[in-house]
């Protein structure tokens, strides 16, 4: 009798998926590469996140990909590397989040903490928004537009934080611009707000 030997076949690997859940011990999403920036420190007490601000950022301004952003938020970028740094090199900047060209998530400051990326600003009468609001940067260029990876990644954030902290929800989204005007132009014409809330509104099955 002839052997019968079933031929293995070919195992799809299962992709392990992005776990979009922050732990409000540690303000972390568990998705996100977590790259700790120095810049951050407590918000003021009994401040909890209840506004998301949408930024854009790139550098050298245009190029993306590079080294640079993640330097600029660990005070690490010389002079020397490029013209432009020399003018940013005194800047101590971050954000809590940032989402690069492909959909590549890194965090630089747990959620329950302070990052400093509004600056002076003002939302609903509120100045110092950085004091009650997580700040989320999209590599891009205020005269650009991003893409869908960034809009799919953006809008799982946001979904996580929602469900997070309570005093989060989709119609408490601003673009920098909305609350630094004339200081600040980003994330520009180009981020297209009515597609993130497609991206953001409830599936089939969900409440
Ligand atoms: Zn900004």
């Amino acid at each position: 009798m002839r052997e019968f030997r079933p031929q293995a076949r070919p195992q799809a690997r299962p992709q392990p998926r992005p776990r979009f859940t922050v732990d409000p011990a540690s303000g972390l999403l568990a998705a996100a590469r977590q790259r700790n920036s120095p810049n951050q420190d407590e918000r003021p007490p009994g401040a909890t996140p209840e506004l998301i601000v949408i930024h854009c950022i790139s550098l050298p301004p245009g190029e993306f990909g590079g080294p640079w952003i993640d330097r600029l938020f660990h005070n690490r970028l010389q002079p020397s590397e490029h013209p432009y740094f020399a003018q940013i090199i005194d800047l101590r900047v971050s954000a809590h989040l940032l989402i690069r060209r492909h959909g590549e998530l890194l965090q630089y400051v747990p959620f329950h903490r302070r990052a400093w990326d509004a600056g002076e600003s003002s939302w609903c009468g509120r100045t110092r928004c950085n004091d009650f609001s997580v700040g989320i940067e999209l590599e891009g260029t205020d005269d650009g537009d991003y893409n869908a990876a960034q809009y799919r990644r953006l809008a799982a954030c946001i979904r996580a934080l929602c469900r997070a902290y309570p005093g989060l929800s989709p119609e408490r989204i601003v673009g920098h611009s909305d609350i630094a005007p004339g200081r600040k132009t980003d994330p520009g014409p180009g981020f297209d707000r009515v597609r993130l809330a497609r991206w953001l509104a409830p599936r089939r099955g969900e409440k």
